[in-house]
């Protein structure tokens, strides 16, 4: 009997694995636990659910996310190209209608006659064939189990961090306006400004306001950094917030004709703009807390909220100790792990984790061999740093600068990026043409 291929969740990593092995003509089944169980963060039945922001970055190719993007396109990702067919208008961020995204690629899934997908849990790793392992960063149960008999103790939990969203209908637009601070997209975004007396107020709150007492599995949180919780931002110091997501920079109050000393941003979440979420927020507040606090923003007093702020689990294994550089597990070159539980940071680069280990099952089960992407491509480099970084030093990386390989000194970061992004695609395409294409 043929060997199988299993994906096991269909999240962002495991639905573009599915997808890259069907495209090739190879079957594969998928499972997917949802909506039967659910985990702390998703809320529908559907595939490729965005559990947080509706944004998935910078879509430029002279900025590290959107080379990664373009990449992406280039190998025919579906994930990319429903987030381009249902991206909102405007803005150098690629923001998408979450759930007209997640519906469109469940159909697509739904509808492929190589892909069987079964809406089950699974608690242990299937024995019978190739295996990829892309259950995300909220992995647990029985199955987290089976993970740590193959890793042994370096399993790691930290914790990620959820913004509130809030309806439309209840912001004081008296008080808010659209303007994007960097011009580029002046419908994408709500502005409320903050005298000093209604931040020193607010800041005060925010400090002091009473936080969810971590459970005992929770005490060792390990924030990642660009995820820091807002009070937690705060407490470092009164400005930092007025440094970070509440800078007032490129915004004028209307009102004063003058820069405002503080301003939340709200960012649109669908098409319609019936929801906003506040950007930077967030949080581990008690939900009444949220409420008392996030109330004193100038033009929220009386909103409602869709979704609380919230902190989540995030499990990943020790890449750079457990696998090889295309994906696949040391101690079984049968079992390959993609997406957030490799440990890498993000949506986009989870698509980049499941392409790739989509491709590599194929090819193992197809021609008994795999293969590496470039270090110096967005998807190399990334998967270079999940695979070969050093273990000791290891934490969950987004795309960056820093790990692209070879750049020559070049002080300015524009240019940098221009001959990055030059060579990552010239390299693809050599890669495409002589190395996918055989
Ligand atoms: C709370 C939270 C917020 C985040 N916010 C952002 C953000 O705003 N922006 C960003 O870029 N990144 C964010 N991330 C990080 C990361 O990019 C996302 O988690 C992303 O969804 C990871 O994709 P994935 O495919 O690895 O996992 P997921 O998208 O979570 O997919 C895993 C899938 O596996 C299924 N599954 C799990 N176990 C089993 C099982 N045993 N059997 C069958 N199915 C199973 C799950 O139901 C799920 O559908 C966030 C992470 C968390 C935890």
């Amino acid at each position: 009997m043929s060997e199988k291929i299993y994906v096991i969740g269909g999240g962002l990593a495991g639905t573009e694995a599915a997808w890259q092995i069907a495209k090739r003509g190879e079957k594969v089944i998928l499972y997917e636990k949802r909506p039967e169980k659910t985990t702390p963060a998703h809320k529908t039945g559907y595939l490729a659910e965005l559990v947080c922001s509706n944004s998935f970055k910078s879509k430029e190719i002279t900025h590290p996310h959107g080379l990664l993007k373009e990449e992406l396109k280039k190998l025919g990702s579906i994930v990319m190209e429903a987030a381009f067919k249902f991206s909102l208008p405007g803005g150098k961020a690629l923001t998408v209608d979450r759930e007209k995204f997640s519906k469109y690629l469940t159909e697509k899934i739904e509808s492929n006659p190589d892909i069987e997908l079964r809406r089950e849990e699974i608690k242990e790793i299937p024995q019978d064939g190739i295996v990829i392992i892309a259950t995300g960063p909220l992995t647990g149960g029985e199955f987290a189990e089976q993970i740590k008999k193959l890793t042994g103790s370096d399993f790691f939990y930290f914790y990620d961090a959820l913004s509130p969203i809030v309806d439309a209908e209840t912001l004081n637009m008296k008080k808010l306006f659209f303007k994007d601070r960097h011009g580029w997209d002046d419908m994408g975004y709500l502005n409320a400004v903050m005298s000093e007396d209604e931040y020193k107020k607010f800041w005060e709150a925010l400090v002091n306001a009473e936080i969810h007492e971590p459970r005992e599995f929770e005490k060792e949180i390990k924030f990642f950094e660009g995820c820091l919780p807002i009070e937690e931002m705060a407490k470092r110091g009164f400005d930092t917030l007025r440094f970070g997501p509440l800078r007032p920079d490129g915004i004028i109050d209307p009102e004063k004709g003058k820069k405002p000393f503080a301003c939340v941003q709200l960012r649109r979440e669908d098409t319609e703009g019936r929801a906003y979420s506040l950007v930077g927020f967030q949080t581990q507040l008690k939900i009444k807390e949220q409420e008392r606090v996030f109330r004193l923003i100038p033009g929220l007093e009386n909103v409602k909220f869709l979704r609380y702020g919230a902190v989540h689990r995030n499990s990943y294994i020790l890449g750079p100790k457990f696998l090889n550089p295309d994906l696949s597990f040391k101690g079984n070159p049968k079992i390959f792990f993609a997406g957030q539980i490799s440990g890498t940071e993000g949506y986009t680069e989870a698509v980049a984790g499941g392409l790739v280990a989509g491709i590599n099952a194929y090819m193992l089960k197809k021609w008994g061999r795999t293969i590496i992407f470039p270090k110096e491509t967005a998807i190399g480099a990334l998967i270079n740093y999940v695979t070969s970084s050093d273990p000791k030093r290891f934490s969950p990386m987004n795309i960056n600068l820093s790990l692209f390989p070879d750049v020559p000194r070049i002080r300015n970061r524009k240019r940098k990026m221009k001959f990055i992004s030059e060579r990552s695609l010239e390299v693809l395409e050599d890669f495409i043409q002589n190395v996918l294409k055989l």
